[in-house]
């Protein structure tokens, strides 16, 4: 968290190591010896032709910056799979929570990795999914066979499985139409995975991969929603928050920043850089007419986002506008502030209800913090009758008695 020219303070993860290449570099005593771990499956990734590489080594260096903190991992890619294998004392469950939130990734399973023996994957079935099974009246099992020198054909292995958990599990009988569980079984280069239904992932797009933009960050509901649903299609995010103080406090400033940690968890690592801009919101209040105050304000803040966008990067402005939702979210308003930007404002809540914008708000959990009753610049300066279809012409006219240039500089 910074201001434009104050001291930095990281906000969450840590940068990891740097990526390494996808491919064999790993020992395969050492994958062995360790029991559980995560295999993922990519989403639209798959679909990404020559882009697929960048896409990949992209998502494979996100998983192993969130999973540093957590101690050491093994990531590596084959075949539109990513495992994750924990090192010694690494932190397995904080990992499975971590990776539920990386975007890129469309499934993931927990799951038990054993040599490649029939008897190995048949144990490894009985041991690792009782708890499952036990509970349970049907089951099939599944297995992709990968290593095409294993000496047995997927539906051998399949029958192989499944006649040892009749024989362990009495409660089970065989459906293959509905079961109630599907034992899944894995054979790979280095190893065999053995693991139930997978659970779904964040989705999405690695972050990075869509470029980067900037996203005016309030305390609200809606920008943080905004965030996610921008991290989500893999952009990467410059948040810039507009406080005023003395109107408002640190306290609110700070619970834009906890709220971005949040997002951080999907969004990965960021920096939020704070304007000051009571100055612009004094100068407006003094000299243009008040039905205009929130229109000129929403101008000012694109012109500054812009301006650090520039500074930082970044090829688009993103904001947490729904259409209707309030005075300055008409079409007639938005076209007003758009005019004062160049680059693309992309407003993804555009279409959405503000129940559905709630229901994702804690789906990702910023809901509880947003709603913490602190004060916006926003609502600090708020009109009596703000106008609702404001005539361009109107509007850069009441804006003419400001030296705009001057109090963006100053920002
Ligand atoms: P939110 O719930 O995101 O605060 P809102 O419904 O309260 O949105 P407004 O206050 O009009 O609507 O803000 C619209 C958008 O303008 C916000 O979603 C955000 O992108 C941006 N915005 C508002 N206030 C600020 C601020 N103090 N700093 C940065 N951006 C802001
Ligand atoms: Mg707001």
């Amino acid at each position: 968290c910074r201001t434009m020219d104050g001291p930095e303070l990281e906000l969450t993860i840590p940068a990891g190591e740097a990526p390494r290449a996808a491919g064999a570099t790993a020992d395969e005593e050492r994958i062995i010896s360790m029991n559980e771990m995560i295999l993922l499956k990519l989403g639209e990734l798959v679909l990404k032709g020559l882009n697929r590489n960048t896409f990949e080594n992209a998502l494979i260096k996100n998983i192993r910056r969130r999973l540093a903190p957590l101690g050491e991992f093994e990531v590596r890619m084959a075949q539109s799979t990513i495992t994750v294998t924990p090192g010694e004392g690494a932190d397995f469950e904080g990992a499975v929570e971590r990776v539920r939130k990386i975007f890129g990734v469309i499934t993931f399973s927990r799951a038990c990795v054993t040599e490649k023996s029939m008897e190995a994957v048949c144990a490894a079935a009985v041991e690792y999914l009782r708890p499952q099974l036990s509970r349970v009246r049907t089951f099939k099992v599944e297995t992709k066979r990968s290593d095409k020198k294993f000496p047995f054909n997927s539906p051998q292995i399949s029958a192989e499985v499944g006649a040892c958990l009749l024989d362990a599990f009495p409660n089970l009988t065989v459906n293959v139409h509905e079961p109630d569980v599907t034992v899944r079984v894995e054979i790979r280069d280095f190893a065999a995975y053995v693991h139930g239904e997978p659970e779904q992932g964040a989705g999405g797009i690695p972050v990075g991969t869509g470029g980067k933009a900037a996203i005016l960050i309030s305390g609200g509901i809606d920008s943080p929603v905004a965030a996610w649903m921008m991290a989500k299609r893999g952009v990467e995010l410059t948040p810039i928050h507009f406080a005023s103080p003395p109107y408002t406090s640190e306290r609110a400033e700070q619970k834009v920043a906890q709220l971005l940690s949040r997002v951080a968890a999907y969004a990965g690592r960021m920096y939020m850089i704070t304007v000051p801009f009571a100055r612009v919101q004094e100068e407006i209040l003094d000299k243009c007419p008040e039905d205009y105050f929130t229109i000129l304000i929403r101008r000012f803040m694109m012109r500054v986002s812009e301006r650090i966008a520039q500074i930082e990067g970044c090829a688009a402005l993103i904001t947490g506008e729904s259409l209707g939702q309030v005075a300055s979210q008409t079409l007639q308003a938005i076209a007003a502030t758009d005019d004062a930007a160049t680059m693309p404002v992309f407003r993804p809540l555009i279409g959405m209800d503000k129940s559905e914008i709630v229901a994702v708000s804690r789906r990702i959990d910023t809901f509880d913090l947003s709603i913490l009753p602190y004060e916006d610049c926003c609502t600090v300066f708020t009109p009596r009758h703000p106008r609702t279809r404001p005539e361009l012409e109107a509007v850069r006219e009441a804006e003419s008695a400001l030296d705009v240039e001057a109090l963006v500089n100053a920002c």
